[in-house]
């Protein structure tokens, strides 16, 4: 059995045909172009294809699908604002069931986000919105080039990590904090 395509070329690595995935476990390894995801344009830059590994297990009309997801990351380091690269990994859990549903069911079903029903005669699923949600959802609050990151002098901007600058904020801290004593005194 060869791979079905529908008419007009190519099937996109999100695209799921899902009379290609054979009964019980089997598993697929895809690339996946990140500038089609549409991540927008936030604090970070995805570097190189987003590598998903599928893993099913289909009984008959049911497909349980669970995806890992690994791409390259750069972002700024929250403290000295330096870009860093680290990986990215997510996961991806997902439902899919061949099944004709009266309304109601189909309600039902909506409210749990991880399944999905599809009509009996289906032929494919689009995975693009939910490989883009796991990626969105996986993304590190914060960056940090290093545990230890010094970060910038408030005062000039400096890269402390790179050795102080001549602000030398720990001296004028302590005038201050003289002139305060004076005040009091
Ligand atoms: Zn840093
Ligand atoms: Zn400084």
């Amino acid at each position: 059995m060869g791979r079905r395509r529908p008419e007009g070329g190519e099937v996109p690595p999100t695209t799921l045909i899902l009379d290609e995935i054979e009964e019980g476990i089997s598993r697929r390894q895809v690339e996946v172009d990140t500038a089609g995801l549409d991540l927008g344009e936030g604090d970070f830059r995805l570097v190189g294809p987003l590598q998903v590994v599928f893993r099913f297990n289909r009984s008959a009309q049911t497909f349980q699908v669970s995806g890992q997801l690994c791409c390259q990351l750069i972002a700024e380091c929250c403290r000295c604002l330096e870009p860093v690269e680290q990986e990215l990994e997510a996961d991806l859990q997902l439902l899919l069931q061949r099944q004709q549903l009266s309304g109601d069911e189909r309600e039902a079903v909506a409210e749990d986000e991880d399944v999905e029903i599809l009509d009996p005669g289906a032929k494919q699923v689009d995975l693009k919105e939910r490989l883009r949600e796991a990626v969105l959802l996986d993304l590190p609050m914060r960056v940090y080039c290093r545990e230890d990151c010094k970060g910038l002098c408030p005062q000039c901007g400096h890269n402390l990590n790179s050795g102080p600058c001549t602000c030398a904020t720990g001296q004028a801290d302590l005038r201050w904090a003289a002139l305060r004593d004076l005040k009091l005194s």
